[in-house]
């Protein structure tokens, strides 16, 4: 239902902030530490010092690695090659190995994109490994464990597309570091991989050089922060990434114009906001491993956790072809929340709105503060047209394959499907900063609980029995149908009344608990690395050779013995 704040923001919102800016950097590439990011950032701080719009502009030092030079040489013959971010240079001779080609399957989703892995491999002590597909961490870190002097990654089609290779998420710490990639890794475009192929079936030698910069940067991190009139100390974030591959259009100039004309909209209809919005634009993205969302978590982590009543992550929004909601990012206590959103006012067919489990991937990097999110990347383009155009799947542009090259241009930006995109973002941040109760319904939380736990029954079989916690499940399932009858009953109430407040800390807390269990292993402030997390972490069976099931046992009892305690905790916070 649309309130007062929703409409003012809506038919404040019409592209001309946002499309003078996709148009002003497609003139700059944002590397991450460069003088076009400063550029870009001090555009972003103009449009708001002359609008009024208060912000922060952070400098954080960030441990960055940017891709330079590459190629590999076979027989005298050059190929062109490019290296992801953190994967190690060689030195200027090169490596030199022996090739063996391991075909592995290409992604079919951008869930699978993120977490793409080799099945068990050959021993490849001192050889280059030619792999299928984009040089994604955990594929590297297999080829690296399984002795490769090297890796070459063929990607899907004519072009390199940029990415990195790093599994740890920001800025590493000292616990960290040993579990970055050791080895040199390239990848090549499928047309040249030809070769390469046809060469590793005689086992030919080639050679790999490639040079990256590694180090620390100073980079611009830009934060407005638009305050409430009823509870300005709670705030949603929505957020993007500032940095690109190249001048990055569609990933992610038209999110930066979003982001910069929803804050505009959002301060001038700010007497209508009960709740603060912070809009921030991350450096670090593509080239630290999200490592400006990351240091703002670390910087204002218990600001996040104490007020932050959700996130939202707004990449690659607006472009070409794009028009269908699908795969969808979105925690299951938002999912109806996000899925009626885009219903209200996208003007699109229902059918063609799915939401997904978040992948371990895009800013969502206060997972393991327990902070709901929603939305990573945007509104893509219907399967039919990406067949028609021959396309594979990416990690971003609405599904355009310009993403992460240098060919990530204005043709790849749509007005119209930016407009739309806008709405989406500015219906969904007035309906959680407009007051009243929170939108979050954790009775899906405890549904996809129960569907977990079943799933992970079936595969363990008789070596853990999950009786205990599907119990546990469905006691705290009845708390929450009580707990939002209640506050169903509330919500006709139009002011953040005492009430109110107390059911949305109620909310929050909710969040605090049940997120962490569902997204991460590492504790409240730390970041898990950006390899896949299945549901419920603590309590997934892994397949074990028999004489193994001892400590499988072992490690799900763990598992579950916070499961319950956690889950009594927030039975006993609703019901207080
Ligand atoms: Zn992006």
């Amino acid at each position: 239902m649309a309130g007062m704040l929703e409409k003012q923001v809506l038919s404040a919102i019409n592209g001309n902030v946002a499309w003078p800016l996709v148009e002003r950097f497609s003139t700059l590439e944002r590397v991450s530490g460069s003088p076009d990011e400063r550029q870009a950032a001090a555009y972003i701080c103009e449009v708001l010092d002359g609008a009024g719009v208060p912000y922060n502009l952070h400098e954080p030092f960030l441990y960055l690695s940017t891709p330079g030079p590459a190629r590999v040489t076979l027989d005298r013959r050059h190929i062109q090659a490019r290296p992801p971010a953190f994967s190690a240079s060689t030195p200027p001779q090169g490596v030199t190995g022996a090739l063996v080609y391991l075909p592995s399957g290409r992604a079919t989703s951008t869930y699978d994109l993120f977490s793409s892995d080799l099945s068990s491999l050959p021993a490849l002590t001192g050889k280059i490994a030619l792999v299928d597909g984009m040089p994604m961490p955990l594929k590297v870190s297999q080829v690296q464990a399984a002795g490769a002097a090297a890796g070459i990654f063929i990607h899907p089609g004519t072009g390199i597309h940029e990415g990195i290779a790093t599994e740890i998420w920001g800025t590493p710490s000292l616990e960290d570091l040993p579990r970055k990639p050791r080895i040199p890794v390239v990848g090549v475009s499928a047309d040249d991989a030809a070769a390469l192929v046809e060469a590793a079936s005689s086992q030919a030698r080639v050679t790999i050089r490639a040079a990256l910069e590694e180090g620390w940067y100073s980079c611009p991190l830009v934060v407005a922060e638009i305050r409430g009139e009823v509870l300005p100390e709670q705030f949603l974030l929505l957020h993007g990434h500032l940095d690109s591959w190249y001048s990055g259009v569609g990933d992610n100039a038209t999110g930066n114009g979003a982001l910069l004309e929803l804050a505009l909209a959002f301060h001038r209809n700010r007497r209508h906001m009960s709740r603060s919005l912070r809009v921030a634009w991350w450096p670090g993205h593509s080239t630290g491993r999200y490592a400006g969302s990351t240091w703002y978590s670390d910087e204002f982590a218990l600001d996040l956790y104490d007020n932050c009543v959700a996130q939202v992550n707004c990449d690659s929004p607006g472009c070409r072809w794009a028009t269908e909601y699908r795969h969808l990012s979105a925690m299951s206590e938002a999912r109806d929340f996000t899925e009626t959103v885009i219903r209200d006012v996208a003007a699109i067919d229902a059918d063609s709105i799915e939401t997904e489990r978040p992948p371990r991937a895009g800013d969502y990097s206060l997972n393991n503060l327990g902070i709901t999110g929603f939305l990573m990347l945007s509104s893509s383009m219907p399967a039919e047209k990406a067949a028609k155009e021959h396309f594979y799947t990416v990690g971003g542009c609405g599904g355009n394959v310009e993403w992460h090259t240098a060919r990530d241009t204005m043709e790849v930006a749509d007005r119209g499907n930016l407009l739309r995109d806008m709405w989406v973002y500015g219906a969904a941040a007035s309906r959680v900063i407009s007051g009243g109760i929170l939108p979050f319904d954790f009775r899906a939380v405890t549904a996809d609980f129960a569907t977990s736990l079943a799933h992970y029954q079936s595969l363990a079989g008789s070596v853990f029995d999950y009786s205990e916690c599907t119990s546990e499940t469905h006691l705290l399932a009845q708390a929450l149908d009580r707990f939002y009858r209640r506050s169903g009953a509330a919500s006709t109430l139009s002011t953040d009344d005492a009430q109110s407040r107390e059911y949305n800390l109620k909310i929050i807390g909710l969040s605090r608990l049940l997120v962490p269990i569902n997204y991460a292993r590492a504790g409240t402030f730390y970041h898990d690395p950006a390899l896949n997390i299945p549901p419920l972490p603590g309590l997934a069976p892994a397949p074990v050779a028999t004489g193994q099931e001892g400590f499988l046992r072992a490690g799900i009892l763990r598992g579950a013995n916070q499961y319950r305690q956690i889950l009594s905790k927030a039975r006993s916070l609703i019901e207080a």
